[in-house]
């Protein structure tokens, strides 16, 4: 690490690829992925936490080059978790974010519809996982809490930002400026633990 202090950061998302990019040390080189024309893998786990591990590993052994990947995505108390692992593809599914959103937002109302404590709770989870090439990963989680908005809130931010307005917060991720909402999500949490146990972060 120390000769050439590149770090791969193992994602193909552009939002994600910013956050990471901002809360990793400036000395450090940023590459994508995509700049060596290596696809991402499978995301064959059940967890935040496997997807994350099998990103790294795959990204770090097939690059050679130190390697930090983020598994992540929006859980709904309602809907049972969903999306959850499975955010990147309903994203997909409903054909793009926007109209995703509106899915959760109808499905969310439908289940409330004539409770007479209705329930909003969401959150955001991300894990992230460090690898270096030929040492054992290091990963961690983190969380964010909040509730789903009753209709698309902004424009900032990218996924499901414009639906998360996050606890203590009157406006969503998708109304945040930029710096605010990395400051304080799911990533910048499991960042601020992933730094006390890498060295070099
Ligand atoms: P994956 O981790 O590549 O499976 O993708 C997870 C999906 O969850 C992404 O495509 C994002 O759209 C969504 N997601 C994860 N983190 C955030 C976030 O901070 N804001 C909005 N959407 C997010």
């Amino acid at each position: 690490m120390k000769k050439n202090k590149i770090i791969l950061i193992g994602t193909n998302n552009k939002g994600k690829f910013k956050e990471l990019s901002y809360l990793l040390p400036k000395r450090l080189k940023k590459i994508s992925p995509s700049k060596l024309k290596i696809k991402s893998p499978k995301e064959s786990g059940k967890s935040f936490l496997a997807n994350s591990k099998i990103k790294a590993n795959y990204f770090s052994k097939i690059s050679k080059i130190t390697s930090i990947s983020d598994d992540s995505g929006l859980c709904v108390n309602c809907l049972k978790g969903k999306p959850g692992v499975l955010s990147a593809r309903w994203a997909k599914k409903y054909g793009g974010f926007r109209k995703a959103m509106k899915k959760i937002i109808f499905l969310v109302k439908k289940v409330n519809k004539n409770k007479k404590n209705k329930n909003y709770k969401a959150k955001f989870v991300c894990s992230l996982t460090f690898k270096e090439p030929n040492k054992n990963s290091v990963s961690t989680t983190g969380v964010v809490y909040g509730k789903i908005a009753t209709k698309i809130l902004g424009t900032k931010g990218f996924g499901f930002d414009s639906i998360f307005i996050p606890k203590k917060y009157k406006i969503s991720f998708g109304q945040m400026n930029k710096k605010k909402k990395i400051n304080i999500d799911h990533r910048f949490l499991a960042y601020r633990k992933l730094k006390r146990k890498v060295k070099i972060l």
